[in-house]
């Protein structure tokens, strides 16, 4: 794997904010700050169509975020209102969150996946409690003791920022071209992440916008919800393996900095959930009828497990959940139904190697 964009890699050293960049010609990166986040900017691409300007994402929604787009757009000789469409990877509020600000500014489309589209139309207008409220459950069926999933679920403030992401106008399913004249970008649909998470492959100058899917440094959060999938590291190992063989340019990824070398990212990236899987099958072992929140507790962390709270500890145990659910699925573990359901490995079985893993 090289990194390609060197500027990026170099802002990041340095703890500052990169600079918008012309990538190649009417094509740009506009990093957005994400505030207090270890993420810190989501990258924007910018596309000239006839017009106007295409976006692809838009930035976590916040006073700041709106600066960095709009003065981002400015220094390229646009403005917001010259946004024509918007092509969404996934829900999360990092990449849809200014849609909305964007499409009120511009009468631009938002265009996504179904299955995004559906999870932000159940969300669109939903009471921040009802939603809160089947989090803390959620958490209390991994195993959580319900005072310590109300603590880490938090109040209904944050949750009422999803409640108000844009609902799409326009549908993308995998293979389908967007509407960017001038440019041949086809969504290559990347579940995992999120059920509806989308790369968009641009076929004339043979660039990879990977989204949240494949990133250069760290490993995108793949995790259980309330209304997620059954089995999302199954279809995440999948959808790695389904975009391994493609031999872009470069790779254009939501965050961090642009590279090139795709399948040796991807193998990384196999290999660092094996990895987690043969670690979580010995917690197992040592474990049986565990929860998965007792279970995260036996793992590795990058931090001791005791000083994980709130957000970080929801992220890892339902992290942890999606590894039970593969191992489930691989028929490595079993899960005994309950009011709070505990897992134990199977008898017999053991991993194969990620090659032949990622191959089922
Ligand atoms: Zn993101």
């Amino acid at each position: 794997m090289q990194i390609t964009g060197m500027t990026q890699h170099q802002a990041w050293q340095q703890r500052t904010l990169p600079p918008v960049e012309e990538l190649r010609p009417d094509l740009w990166s506009i990093p957005v700050p994400i505030p207090n986040s270890p993420l810190r900017y989501v990258s924007v691409y910018a596309l000239a169509v006839p017009g106007g300007i295409g976006l692809i994402d838009t930035g976590w929604e916040s006073e700041e975020g709106w600066q960095a787009l709009t003065a981002g757009l400015a220094g390229i000789g646009a403005a917001v209102t010259d946004v024509q469409g918007v092509l969404v990877t996934h829900l999360h509020f990092d990449h849809l969150g200014l849609a909305a600000r964007v499409r009120r500014a511009s009468g631009a489309w938002v265009a996504m996946h179904p299955a995004d589209a559906a999870v932000v139309q159940s969300w669109s207008g939903r009471d921040a409690a009802t939603a809160v409220a089947a989090q803390v459950d959620f958490l209390i069926s991994l195993g959580a003791a319900p005072a310590d999933a109300s603590t880490d679920v938090g109040g209904p403030e944050r949750m009422q920022l999803f409640t108000r992401m844009a609902t799409p106008d326009r549908l993308l399913e995998d293979g389908d071209l967007a509407d960017f004249a001038d440019w041949q970008l086809r969504a290559v649909h990347t579940p995992g992440h999120t059920p509806g998470h989308l790369c968009f492959s641009e076929e004339r100058t043979g660039l990879f916008f990977s989204g949240d899917h494949v990133l250069p440094r760290i490993t995108p959060n793949i995790s259980t919800g309330s209304d997620g999938a059954a089995d999302p590291l199954r279809s995440y190992l999948s959808s790695l393996a389904g975009v391994r063989e493609r031999r872009p340019t470069e790779v254009l990824p939501a965050h961090e900095w642009r590279f090139s070398g795709l399948a040796e990212r991807v193998d990384q990236l196999i290999g660092h959930h094996e990895l987690r899987l043969t670690e979580l099958l010995d917690a197992l072992r040592g474990h049986p009828g565990s929860t998965p929140w007792d279970l995260a507790a036996h793992l590795s962390w990058s931090r001791p497990w005791a000083t994980y709270e709130r957000g970080m500890r929801i992220f890892a145990v339902t992290e942890t959940d999606a590894h039970l659910r593969l191992l489930g699925s691989r028929g490595l573990a079993v899960r005994q139904d309950g009011a709070v359901p505990t897992w134990t490995a199977s008898a017999e079985g053991t991993l194969r190697s990620p090659w032949e893993a990622a191959a089922l």
